[in-house]
This record gives structure tokens, sequence and C-alpha cells, in this order.
């Protein structure tokens, strides 16, 4: 399981992140949130992603891909943005065939928006950050919703 060191967005003290904890990870100085990426496979995936309190970002990617390598850091740069409201989340498909058979994942990258284990959100292709943002948000905001992309009504909520 690898977390990583990450620079916080307000004060710029590098702080080290681990891939998985109970509640959001803050920086040691100035104590505001900071960008939560994470890496798992087959064996911690449901440590690192399912068990997160966050809603996660899933980037299903392999090393070969081209368009991979070209949302992988707009997928970052989100992670920044959402500091404390999302955690990424990136799973190497060619080393975690478990988790890309769960997913039935056909083409990568595929992305899924994950509440406690449900995916709420489903996108395959790499798309520009603003589509990346809005698509992010959307999930966000409204839980069940992105799956229906395209549908006429919104669904009351009550
Ligand atoms: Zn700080």
């Amino acid at each position: 399981m690898t977390g990583g060191v990450v620079r916080c967005g307000h004060c710029g003290t590098a702080n080290r992140v681990p891939a998985a904890a109970a509640g959001t990870p803050r920086c040691g100085k100035c104590h505001q949130p900071l960008p939560w990426m994470a890496d798992a496979d087959d064996s911690t995936f449901a440590e690192v992603a399912e068990a997160a309190r966050l809603p996660v970002v899933v980037d299903l990617w392999a090393p070969w891909c081209g368009p991979c390598r070209t949302v992988s850091p707009a997928l970052e740069q989100l992670a920044r943005d959402l500091a404390g409201k999302i955690k990424l989340v990136k799973v190497n498909v060619d080393t975690s065939p478990q988790i890309s058979q769960r997913f039935a994942v056909q083409a990568i990258p595929t992305l899924l928006v994950l509440r406690h284990g449900q995916v709420t959100a489903r996108q395959t292709g790499a798309v520009p950050l603003s589509t990346l943002r809005t698509w992010v948000d959307q999930a966000l905001n409204n839980p069940g919703l992105a799956l229906f992309r395209g549908a006429g009504r919104r669904p009351s909520i009550k």
C-alpha cells in the first residue's frame, strides 16, 4: 500500500499522507485538508477505497495506456482542488485483475466515483479537466444522478 508525500496547498509544507486513514488527512502545520491520492490493488482496494469516508474517485489505468497518461495529471489537479472532499485512488488494472473484473473494465481509463464502496458514477475514456470537474461535481452533489446522465428529468428529492 503506498501513500506519498504531498505539499499543502495553503502553506506549502510537505506532509506524508497514508494510503488509508480513518478521517481526512490534514496539514501538520496549518491543519487545512491535504490532497489525498493513493495507489491500490486487489489486496488493498477494500481498505484504501471502500473503507474511505470521503467519496473516492477511482482511476483504473495501465502504464502502457496513452490516454491514461493524459487524464492522470487532470485527476491529480482535481484532487488538489477538491482536497478534503474527495480521495483519488489509482488502480493499475494489469496488476489488479480482480478489481478490473469486478468493475467489468473493458477500456481504460475507466473512472469511477465510489461512495462507501458503491459506484455512483462511471466514465470511460480520457476527458479534459473541465469535463472531469463537472462530472465529479455532479456525482458529489447528486449521488445516483451521474449514472443516468442524459435522462430528461431529475428525480425529485424530498
Ligand atoms: Zn499547510
